[in-house]
């Protein structure tokens, strides 16, 4: 989904949700804060699968669905 894209100038694509609490993240500003995680497996399959920092620390950095490993947000 952000193959080939970088955060700056693509604004509009920064916003993405928690999918445990729904809580809005900024990946703009989570390439500095680091307080984002997503799944690259189901976002590969195309799931919005993006934690925030507390839910991805909840889950121990695992994806609920795939199992997989969660990665910080970075570009
Ligand atoms: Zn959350
Ligand atoms: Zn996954």
């Amino acid at each position: 989904m952000f193959k080939g894209t970088s955060a700056a100038g693509h604004k509009g694509w920064t916003r993405v949700y928690c999918v445990i609490c729904n809580a809005e993240l900024d990946l703009f500003k989570a390439v500095d804060e680091k307080n984002v995680y997503y799944c690259p497996n189901c976002i590969k399959n195309k799931a919005e699968a993006y934690f925030c920092e507390a839910h991805a620390r909840n889950l121990h950095y695992r994806c609920p669905y795939c199992r997989g490993e969660l990665k910080p947000y970075y570009v």
